[in-house]
């Protein structure tokens, strides 16, 4: 019995026969970019937050460029990332021309901290970015404390974090702006790419609006120098009818998970926390023997994944010098097993087992 690290196709089951509905809706009614089912998504997908804007575009990745670029940060600003995430987060930065600042780990978990962020503040400083990594949220009331502390704004990226709450109140709405991404993998993704800016600020709200629409405010009349960035018309429609299911299968993911950490829990491994404020999107083991028990896994038909083999500042473009142990020692430990609604309870078991066996 081989077990994928992923089957979209498998998670689709439950649905198929809605989504083939909405499909052929959406054909046949000929609107294919924007439009009311656009619209309908970002009403959603803001009343699920609780927040006031969500403004919809091409991915995650262009929704955190636009935050940065609606915030007006380009060169001779520095913004604070961690180095253990996904590349996004130096990328955008760097595109609009300012200086990605990597924090390191702190002594527990895989999220910066207001204690690890503080030190790297100076007068450049404008903006920290913090990852909600695996889909457990950062401390957002010390770091809220801190940027405000320090006149610095905050930027939420959820990408794997739809539905994460700090005492009920969702992630996605304690900073000043922040991005979703609607990729098929992640807890909420569309049938190809998608994202969102979610924001409580009518002014920057605005501003995004313009700028992912080629700087138009109505049509031909562009007051600023825009791009395209959209989220088409089909994906809003499967993102509609996969919202209602959201909670539900981030509900399953956890009970998979909890499944892995009973069987896990006296193993010489680092488990991930469980608690009912996160979600599940990936569940992540550290491991001494990391690249070994991959390869026995891979040996068993078991896929597994790394989510990430290098801290931002190992990685070629954006190589630095520094020194940063909590993220090398992440990327270097780090193994991600199988975790999708879909997935079966005797799978789970098997995959426990083969770890066991390593072990
Ligand atoms: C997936 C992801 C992104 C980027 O989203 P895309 O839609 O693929 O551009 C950004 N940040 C994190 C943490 C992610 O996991």
């Amino acid at each position: 019995m081989n077990i994928p690290f992923l089957e979209l196709k498998r998670h689709h089951q439950d649905i198929q026969n809605e989504l083939n509905a909405v499909t052929q809706k959406v054909v046949e009614e000929g609107w294919y970019v924007g439009g009311p089912r656009v619209k309908q998504f970002e009403e959603e997908f803001a009343a699920y937050l609780g927040a006031r804007h969500c403004i919809s575009c091409g991915n995650g990745t262009d929704a955190l460029e636009l935050v940065l670029e609606a915030m007006e940060i380009g060169p001779g600003d520095e913004v604070i990332i961690p180095s253990f995430t996904w590349v996004s987060n130096a990328e955008v930065v760097i595109r609009v021309g300012a200086k990605p600042v990597f924090a390191d780990l702190p002594a527990h978990g895989y999220n910066i901290s207001a204690e690890m962020i503080e030190p790297l503040i100076n007068i450049n400083t404008k903006v920290i970015m913090a990852v909600h990594l695996y889909g457990v949220p950062c401390d957002m009331p010390a770091i809220m404390h801190l940027a405000k502390k320090h006149d610095i704004k905050v930027i939420e990226d959820c990408a794997q974090a739809h539905g994460a709450h700090i005492e009920g109140q969702k992630v996605g709405t304690f900073g000043n702006a922040s991005a979703f991404s609607f990729y098929p993998t992640k807890n909420l993704g569309a049938l190809g790419d998608g994202g969102a800016v979610v924001t409580n600020d009518n002014t920057l709200s605005d501003k995004i609006r313009l700028l992912a629409d080629h700087g138009q405010q109505v049509r031909d009349k562009h007051l600023t120098v825009g791009r395209n960035s959209r989220l088409d018309t089909l994906q809003a429609a499967v993102l509609s009818l996969k919202l209602k299911h959201l909670d539900q299968w981030n509900a399953e993911r956890a009970q998979l998970a909890n499944q892995y950490l009973e069987g896990l829990k006296d193993c010489d491994l680092i488990l991930p926390t469980s608690n009912e404020s996160r979600v599940f999107h990936l569940f992540t083991i550290m491991s001494s023997r990391r690249d070994a028990l991959k390869e026995h896994l891979s040996e068993k038909g078991i896929a597994t994944a790394i989510h990430y083999p290098k801290a931002i500042h190992q990685i070629e473009a954006y190589h630095s010098n520094e020194h940063l142990p909590s993220a090398e020692k992440a990327a270097s430990q780090i193994l991600s097993i199988p975790l999708f609604p879909g997935l079966r309870k005797e799978e789970v078991s098997r995959l426990v087992e083969e770890v066991r066996r390593f072990l």
